[in-house]
């Protein structure tokens, strides 16, 4: 049963499900990914009964007038109900898990429960997760009815409230999002704009397409893709943090020694004469003494014991006037009070954000995290990236090499790329220059992922079916870039089985598919990550000869980036620059980024160079 019935009234009482959303209705796409998880299906609906019907399922009106919500349709949903089990869904729930039914189904069985309803876990405003029933969402034996009716009669009406005495099985979805339903008509406007990739390139000529247009474009258009889990500390190395990480304690907890040297109350400094104190006991790190010293005393102390209380200055041992039996001299203006302690909370005082939700786990934030004690942390779900080549010409490392063939290299630099992205792989292999094979190719790959990487076929000659294909299955944009090497590509978003990834059809030749990786897709799915918008790392680096380069386009050529006698850097130009050459990438390690409004350069210029080391 689709719950259609509400009165809709954050949506300013309109009728929700049948609200236009992409290309259809709302409750066209839960039907569309509901019905294949059922035997029969009913729409519970108390108006725009033929609006409903249209969509081929029975529609059924609450018995209980007066938009009772949710729970009405479900006894009337119930009372009709011809099969053992009965589940249930809103109208405005588009992304719903295609396993909803089986899993929800498989927790009832094995738990003999009455009725089993999903969960996911969700942050609530403090960062901590927590756990989130959604009992819209459920499946249940239909002998509740009697429980329902009397809860009803009571004058009940929280679609959980008449749970108590039933037997619940809770299942936990990982994937959040796809419970997210669409309240209102902003929300349900923000989802559908979003959709539209021509809104986003305007009046932008396709066959004429700046670089950094094109990657402005593909920056609005791709969406962070949501899902949340929890990994154990080490597993986050590389992974995006979902939330801010909270600090649960202060670091350092306690005021502390910043030198080995001697702690005592800065008080009793004098500006002229020397300071004599008497040394009564050594604090160690982790091991207190104990000793509280008083006027005219000191203790020694080492870097990282706490800081002995009525202390709050350390002197250096190097900077000592002089130790003799137990007694320190402070020479005048050696040390002022308060010098070389280090303060509770210096680095991070409790209940702040140590580190920001999108940033990328690294070695730093490890320890840090670890300083914490924090052992789990909620990281984004992995991206999942499909990818393929296309080419009659292309064979796979293994098979002998016929005729007018070259092995697929592409496959090896995309998985290279994708794989320190820390993306989920689904390597679909050669796909051939046939449209059938095409279709099936792409239909299977936005089921299967959240972005699809081709190379090869989007150049003009080959364009001409792919483009057919591609425009049928979403809506994709081929552009010719102001670029060299890698002028063609197409970008855009297909979808298949109420499925829809985000589309990258590189170039086919092995340094254009690396370049417009790099500098497109790369920073593309980072965001669809849910990174922090990365910048292109670039640096100014001298250049070692002239380069010759035409105005008008961005041109990425392959160098040698090197320190010269001087200490400066200094880059050069590896040879020949041809974009079938993967050789030159191999020597190269960096690549010079010449952009639209630069002419040729000079010996001697600046330029910028984006590094391969760090392009993690
Ligand atoms: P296309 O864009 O399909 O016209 O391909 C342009 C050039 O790149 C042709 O010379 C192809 O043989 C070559 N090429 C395309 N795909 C691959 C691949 N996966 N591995 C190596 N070379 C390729
Ligand atoms: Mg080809």
């Amino acid at each position: 049963m689709i719950f259609a019935g509400g009165r809709g009234s954050r949506m300013g009482n309109v009728d929700k499900g049948l609200q236009p959303f992409r290309g259809a209705t709302l409750v066209a796409h839960v039907l569309q990914r509901f019905a294949p998880q059922v035997t029969a299906l009913t729409i519970s609906a108390n108006r725009s009964h033929e609006a409903y019907a249209s969509l081929g399922a029975p529609v059924l009106a609450d018995e209980l007038g007066g938009f009772a919500g949710p729970l009405a349709g479900l006894q009337a949903g119930l009372r009709r109900c011809a099969t053992p089990l009965l589940a249930t869904v809103p109208c405005d729930s588009p992304f719903l898990p295609d396993n909803l039914v089986q899993r929800l189904r498989d927790a009832l069985l094995a738990q003999d429960a009455d009725l089993a309803l999903a969960v996911t876990m969700e942050a609530d405003d403090s960062g901590a997760a927590r756990k989130q029933p959604h009992p819209v969402f459920s499946l249940m034996k239909t002998d509740v009815l009697p429980r329902l009716d009397a809860y009803l009669a009571r004058g009940g009406r929280k679609m959980d409230g008449w749970h108590d005495g039933l037997k619940v099985a809770e299942v936990l979805f990982t994937d959040a999002a796809a419970f997210r339903n669409i309240n209102t008509r902003e929300e349900l406007l923000a989802e559908d704009r979003v959709h539209r990739l021509a809104d986003l390139t305007g009046d932008l000529d396709p066959g004429a397409m700046p670089v950094r247009q094109a990657r402005h474009v593909i920056e609005r258009f791709v969406r962070p893709v949501r899902g949340v889990e929890k990994v154990a500390l080490r597993a986050a190395l590389g992974r995006v943090l979902a939330e801010d990480v909270i600090s649960p304690i202060s670091v350092p907890a306690h005021d502390n020694s910043a030198m080995d040297g001697f702690a005592f109350d800065g008080a009793q400094l004098s500006a002229d004469h020397p300071t004599r104190l008497k040394v009564i006991g050594t604090d160690f790190a982790g091991r207190p003494s104990g000793l509280q010293p008083g006027p005219g005393q000191c203790l020694r102390i080492m870097t990282g014991a706490v800081m002995p209380a009525g202390c709050d200055t350390v002197l250096p041992q190097e900077h000592a006037a002089g130790v003799e039996d137990d007694c320190l001299t402070i020479a005048p203006r050696s040390v002022r009070p308060g010098d070389n302690r280090r303060l509770r909370g210096e680095d991070l005082m409790a209940g702040r954000p140590a580190l920001a939700a999108g940033k990328i786990v690294r070695p730093a934030e490890l320890g840090l995290i670890a300083s914490l004690g924090i052992a789990e942390v909620p990281v984004r779900r992995r991206l999942r990236v499909a990818f393929f080549s296309t080419g009659d010409e292309l064979r796979s490392v293994g098979e002998p090499l016929a005729q007018g063939c070259v092995y697929d290299s592409n496959r090896y630099t995309l998985f290279g790329m994708l794989t320190r992205l820390g993306c989920e792989l689904v390597d679909m292999g050669i796909v051939k220059d046939d449209p059938a094979a095409l279709e099936a190719a792409l239909r299977d790959a936005c089921q299967s992922a959240d972005a699809v990487v081709t190379s090869g076929g989007v150049s003009a000659g080959a364009a001409d079916y792919t483009r057919d294909i591609m425009a049928r299955l979403g809506e994709v944009a081929f552009w010719t870039i102001g670029m060299r090497p890698g002028r063609p590509m197409a970008f855009g978003r297909i979808g298949a089985e109420g499925h829809e990834a985000f589309l990258f059809g590189l170039p086919g030749n092995p340094v254009a598919v690396m370049v417009s990786f790099y500098f497109f897709a790369r920073p593309a799915l980072l965001r669809m990550m849910g990174a922090d918008a990365p910048a292109d790392l670039l640096v100014q680096a001298r250049c070692a000869e002239p380069i010759r380069k035409r105005q008008g386009r961005t041109e990425f050529q392959r160098g040698v980036l090197s320190i010269a006698p001087d200490g400066s850097r200094e880059v050069r130009i590896t040879g020949a620059q041809g974009s079938g050459i993967l050789r030159s990438m191999t020597v190269a390690n960096c690549i010079v980024v010449l952009p639209d409004e630069c002419g040729n350069v000079a010996a001697g210029d600046l330029v910028e160079v984006l590094m391969f080391e760090g392009l993690v």
